[in-house]
C-alpha cells in the first residue's frame, strides 16, 4: 500500500494498532538499495507490520546540498518494498509534512535540537543544522505513525547515536534498533549517494572502507593511541581523486574523545570523491 497523506496513514495503521500488533518503522529517503533491505528485513522480523517511509527531507540539507538533485525512484522503491513484504510505504510531499511556502528557509517550525557536543563534530560540523533536520522528521514520523521499533542504519552512525540519545531524553516510547552497515563485496558501503559516482569514482571511494579496515586492524593488533592510529591513514591518501573530509575515532555511543581507543571505539571518516560526500566508520572492538 502506498499512502502519502498522514490522516490515511493514520486510518490505515489504526486497524494493526487496535488489533495490538507491533508496528516497526523504517525511515529513508528512498533510491532504496541493500542496505535499506537490511533494515526492512529486521522490521519483518521482528514486528507483525512493517511501515517505510520514504522522504527527502528539505531540512536536514543545507543551502548548497543536492537536496534538488536527491535521486528519487519511488515507483522503483515501492516495488522492492512490496515484494519484500513491507505493509505500507509511506511517502508524504513536503507541503504534507511542512505546509506550504519556502520550505528551505522554514522559520515557522518548531525543531527538535539534539545536544552541541553529539553535534558539534563528525558530519555535523559542516553539516549546520543537518541534525536539527533529522531529529524533527524523525520525531515528526514518531508521532505520525506511532511506531514500536523503529529501524536505523550503522551507517549513519552518528544519526543513530543521536537519535538514541533523542528518544532517551524525549522519553519517547519507541525501541531504537542500530543495523549493520551493507557493503559490496569490494568494501564500499552502500549509499544511494553511490549512484553519483563513476565506475573510476567507484574504485576511488574504496579508500574509505581500506582507512577503516586498516585503523581496525591496528588496533587489533594492539595500537590505542588515537592520534598514531588516524596518521595510518596517510599512505592511502595519496590520490588526488579523494579528499578527506575527517577521520576521528569516538566513543560508539557518547561519541566522546578519547587519547585511547577501546573496544567501544569507532572511526568515522568523510570524503568527497568526483565532489560527492561519502561517509562510512568502523567499530575497533568487536
Ligand atoms: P537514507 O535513505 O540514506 O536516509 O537511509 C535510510 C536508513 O538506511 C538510515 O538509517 C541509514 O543508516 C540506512 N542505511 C543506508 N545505507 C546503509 C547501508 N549501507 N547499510 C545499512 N544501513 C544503511
Amino acid at each position: 500500500m502506498l499512502i502519502k497523506k498522514i490522516n490515511e496513514l493514520r486510518e490505515y495503521i489504526s486497524p494493526y494498532k487496535s488489533n495490538n500488533e507491533s508496528i516497526g518503522l523504517v525511515p529513508t529517503m528512498g533510491a532504496l538499495h541493500n542496505g535499506h533491505l537490511s533494515l526492512i528485513k529486521a522490521a519483518k522480523e521482528k514486528c507483525d507490520r512493517v511501515v517505510v517511509s520514504v522522504f527527502v527531507n528539505p531540512i536536514q540539507f543545507g543551502p548548497n546540498e543536492d537536496y534538488n538533485k536527491y535521486p528519487r525512484t519511488l515507483d522503483a522503491d515501492y516495488e522492492l518494498c512490496s515484494a519484500n513484504g513491507v505493509d505500507v510505504v509511506f511517502s508524504p510531499s513536503p507541503a504534507e509534512m511542512y505546509g506550504e511556502g519556502n520550505i528551505l528557509s522554514n522559520d515557522n517550525l518548531t525543531y527538535v535540537c539534539p545536544p552541541f557536543s553529539y553535534t558539534d563534530k563528525l558530519c555535523g560540523k559542516s553539516r549546520i543544522g543537518h541534525f536539527d533536520g533529522v531529529c524533527t522528521v524523525v520525531n515528526k514520523l514518531f508521532n505520525i505513525v506511532q511506531p514500536d521499533l523503529a529501524f536505523f542504519g550503522e551507517k549513519d552512525a552518528q544519526q543513530l547515536i543521536i537519535i538514541k540519545k533523542m528518544v532517551k531524553d524525549l522519553n519517547i516510547p519507541i525501541e531504537i534498533i542500530g543495523c549493520p552497515i551493507v557493503r559490496e563485496d569490494t568494501g564500499l558501503a552502500l549509499s544511494s549517494r553511490n549512484k553519483y559516482l563513476t565506475e573510476s569514482g567507484k574504485n576511488d571511494a574504496l579508500v574509505l572502507s581500506k582507512i577503516l579496515q586498516n585503523i581496525r586492524k591496528c588496533y587489533k593488533q594492539g595500537i590505542t593511541d588515537i592520534e598514531y592510529l588516524k596518521e595510518t591513514a596517510f599512505s592511502f591518501l595519496n590520490n588526488n581523486n579523494v579528499e578527506l573530509e575527517y577521520l576521528e575515532i569516538y566513543d560508539s555511543d557518547s561519541l566522546e574523545c578519547t587519547k585511547f581507543a577501546n573496544d567501544n571505539s569507532r572511526a568515522f571518516i568523510a570524503c568527497r570523491v568526483e565532489g560527492v560526500r561519502l561517509i562510512d566508520n568502523i567499530k575497533l572492538g568487536d
